[in-house]
């Protein structure tokens, strides 16, 4: 319908007055005349009376109805002002000066990208290179960052390290109450974040930091948030004890290597089993009487070290029960358990403080899962500022 009444020209999008549309080697390709809506004005004397100076041509890509990707070749015009003998180009309404994309074909490209679609399938959809998609995301996302970034560092953090690819590492820090990432670095030792965190307005206010026990942290931490106590992460610690207890009984039995349905049941906690589950266990544990003592203190530790929000009488008794339990490590138990109480020991006060709190930074998993989803969906991320960007926009919006 577009190039057929002679009388009535096709106006697309308004402003554009289309003259021939064809289809070429990027899609179809229409050529029009620009005509703008409002009064053109210097911009350098914001004057009015400007004059006609010639035509120039501008080549961009806008969206069509919502959803379709019209190229366009504009006729579009230049003025001249007479006050300031200035000679300028027309501004074209939905399309950025030096730009190839409208405005909105630009915003569908990042929602696009928000429903979880590839780079490389966006490119293909919209027929532009990968690193124009992955130029308007970025300029998008840098604009919200700006809007979200501004706030001192949250009272409680947690940190954590994650891979990015093979040996490139980044830290989170991870805003616990909040719930958001407040902030993501590249590297994870002393020299390559360190700066950075210092650099965050409100740091000696901060009042906890939860981190893993195997943390490289530790000392940085308490250097560049020195009024905070340093909490261990209970998500964490439960893991080493789990994966201790696992080790052991795989070296008590062998067997149960591959036997699936044992190894489940021998990590849940007793309270969680179906009752199924139970009589398995049960008959398991009947067999291996040395596993079974061992199960028992397993559960006895997990059950303490899964106490939170105590108060500090409270804390008292989980204390001197932690303190029996490591004793019985050192002296009773096999050489896995001697490893585990010695890092239980290094990290005796961030762990007894964990009972007063009930952040982890499960909540910092959750992160990195959602992390890994973005890793997946971008080509590999040279560019570690792009990649900080879209990590901070996705997970910043808090609870
Ligand atoms: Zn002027």
């Amino acid at each position: 319908m577009e190039d057929k009444s002679p009388t009535m020209p096709y106006m697309l999008l308004r402003n554009f007055r289309v003259l021939q549309t064809r289809p070429t080697s990027q899609g179809q390709t229409s050529y029009c005349e620009y005509y703008a809506p409002n009064p053109v004005e210097c911009p350098g004397c914001e004057a009015r009376d400007v004059v006609f100076y010639d035509y120039y041509k501008r080549r961009a890509m806008f969206l069509l109805r919502g959803y379709e990707k019209r190229n366009l070749v504009i006729k579009a015009k230049r003025y001249r002002c007479p006050h300031c003998g200035r000679v300028f180009r027309e501004p074209i309404e939905g399309l950025m000066a030096w730009q190839r994309s409208s405005i909105d074909l630009r915003k569908h490209i990042a929602a696009r990208y928000r429903q979880g679609v590839c780079n490389k399938n966006i490119a293909k959809e919209f027929n532009v290179s990968e690193s124009t998609v992955e130029r308007i995301i970025h300029e998008r996302y840098e604009a919200k960052v700006k809007e979200i970034l501004h706030y001192p560092a949250p009272l409680v953090i947690g940190i954590d390290e994650h891979k990015i690819h093979k040996r490139r590492f980044a830290t989170t820090i991870v805003d616990l109450k909040n719930h958001r990432v407040y902030d993501i670095i590249e590297g994870k030792s002393e020299t390559s974040i360190g700066a950075r965190i210092r650099s965050y307005p409100g740091r000696m206010q901060v009042k906890v930091v939860c981190m893993d026990l195997s943390s490289p942290y530790r000392s940085l931490v308490q250097r560049c948030f020195p009024n905070a106590k340093i909490v261990a992460d209970r998500f964490h610690v439960i893991k080493l004890v789990l994966s201790t207890f696992m080790e052991f009984c795989r070296e008590m039995q062998p067997d149960i290597r591959w036997n699936r349905p044992i190894t489940g049941v021998l990590r849940t906690h007793g309270a969680n089993l179906t009752t199924a589950q139970k009589a398995t266990l049960k008959a398991f544990l009947a067999a291996n009487p040395i596993i079974a003592v061992a199960y028992e203190f397993k559960e006895k530790l997990c059950n303490l070290l899964n106490n939170k929000k105590k108060t500090k009488a409270q804390c008292l008794p989980l204390i001197r029960e932690l303190k029996h339990c490591m004793e019985q490590m050192r002296s009773e138990a096999t050489k896995h358990f001697h490893a585990l109480a010695k890092t239980l020991s290094k990290w005796f006060e961030p762990i007894i403080r964990m009972f007063r709190f009930s952040k982890n930074n499960g909540i910092t998993e959750g992160f990195h899962r959602k992390i890994k989803g973005i890793q997946r969906r971008g080509y590999g991320y040279r560019n570690f500022e792009n990649y900080k960007l879209r990590v901070l926009v996705e997970c910043s919006h808090g609870r």
